[in-house]
């Protein structure tokens, strides 16, 4: 019988780390779920387990959460972890797998985004294989199998435009949490649901694609395709576009992950054309959806103390509207106005960008206090 791939899930309880359990389920003649994490839900952490078999489970919460991973990291044996929490907290979780040499399937965005050089450094001298989740670069990971960097003419991520592609600009200002969490084609957590809607959810995955795939900022661009079945494109300098399509389901990426260098099935629908009908798309409108020329903008600086404060302003922000505290529109202003006042260095180590991402973190309080 064929080894069993040992699987670990950081944030197994989100809407990434329950859909991962689905599919490790429906394969368990090839996976073994040896630990799981969740923040605060212990409750469905307790159920997930008992359903599941893992053998551990603890909280992110836990004050000794980080001697928990390493010991499971260290004694384990665990071929894979799939890291979907949210947030700044990722970040060392990130750096501590791949510092173990084990391969990660990565989820939590902020991680790239704010120490994306230092983990990705760490992982080459470890032998850590990244395998992205994000259905983007998931779909830029598996065109460019078989293919030379430097052929890449460039890179296009493509982006549904959220739930307010459409919606006039002088009724932005009056969008409710209920209407900014219903996205139109993808079922997500609440951080990244928001992000979709500001659109800082494609500026964070340039800023992740730039890492990832070691390309020039200039080389990247967005296009918006509302019905989310091409999940992103790379143009060779032969005039070649290679593509990875399928119905916008997360089930497909996450199981592409997991099962990286094979594949596995899972209850995801495989694309008919004809049913789909018609592709479309649109160049993104960069003054009703300001946070994207903000991270555009980031990139050209090439900053990390930029991205950081990018990353954890926004991240303030968000919580801020979902607590009903800050208005849709004022997100953006906030992160617009943190950036202005950066107080911190580039990072050199992880534990620089853990520091100056929770300073950037307080620092966006602040201006948010002004905002209530
Ligand atoms: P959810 O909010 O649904 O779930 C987050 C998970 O992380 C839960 O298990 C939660 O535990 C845990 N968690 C919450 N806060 C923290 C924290 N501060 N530290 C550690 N763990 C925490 O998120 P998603 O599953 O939607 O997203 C997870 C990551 O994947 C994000 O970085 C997101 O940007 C990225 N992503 C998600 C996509 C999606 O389709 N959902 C698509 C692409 C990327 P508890 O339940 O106890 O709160
Ligand atoms: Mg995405």
């Amino acid at each position: 019988m064929q080894k069993r791939k040992k699987i670990g899930i950081i944030g197994a309880t989100g809407s990434i780390g329950t859909q991962a359990i689905e599919l490790l389920m429906q394969n368990q003649d090839k996976f073994l779920i040896e630990f799981i994490t969740a923040h605060n839900n212990e409750k469905l952490l307790d159920q997930i387990q008992s359903d599941t078999g893992a053998k551990h489970s603890f909280l992110t919460t836990d004050p000794n959460y980080e001697n928990i991973l390493k010991s499971y990291l260290e004694t384990l044996d665990i071929d894979m972890v799939l890291h979907a929490a949210t947030g700044i907290n990722g970040i060392n979780s990130a750096y501590m797998i791949v510092d173990h040499g084990i391969d990660i399937a990565l989820a939590n965005k902020e991680s790239l985004v704010t120490a994306g050089d230092i983990i990705i450094n760490r992982a080459k001298e470890t032998g850590s294989n990244i395998v992205p989740v994000d259905s983007e670069h998931s779909a830029i990971f598996q065109s460019l199998i078989g293919h030379n960097t430097k052929d890449i003419e460039s890179i296009t991520l493509t982006a549904s435009g959220g739930p307010f592609r459409t919606r006039p600009s002088d009724s932005m200002d009056y969008i409710s949490i209920e209407e900014a969490l219903n996205h139109p084609k993808w079922f997500m957590g609440n951080k990244v649901s928001i992000d979709s809607a500001t659109m800082m959810n494609k500026g964070l995955e340039l800023i992740e694609a730039k890492y990832l795939f070691n390309i020039d900022h200039t080389k990247l661009n967005v296009v918006i395709h509302p019905e989310s079945i091409i999940h992103s494109l790379v143009n060779y300098n032969d005039g070649s576009t290679i593509a990875q399509l399928g119905y916008p389901d997360m089930k497909i990426p996450i199981s592409y992950a997991l099962a990286y260098p094979g594949r596995v099935q899972n209850a995801a629908k495989c694309l008919d054309l004809a049913e789909v009908g018609e592709l479309t798309f649109f160049k993104p409108d960069f003054t009703r959806f300001k946070a994207l020329q903000i991270a555009l903008d980031a990139l050209e600086s090439n900053s990390n103390k930029r991205f950081i404060m990018l990353n954890s302003s926004n991240e303030a922000a968000v919580m801020a509207f979902l607590k009903g505290d800050i208005k849709f529109m004022d997100i953006t202003k906030i992160v617009e106005l943190a950036i202005e006042e950066i107080d911190f260095e580039d990072s050199k180590t992880v534990y620089d960008a853990i520091d100056s991402s929770k300073k950037a973190y307080e620092k966006a309080e602040q201006i948010i206090k002004k905002f209530k």
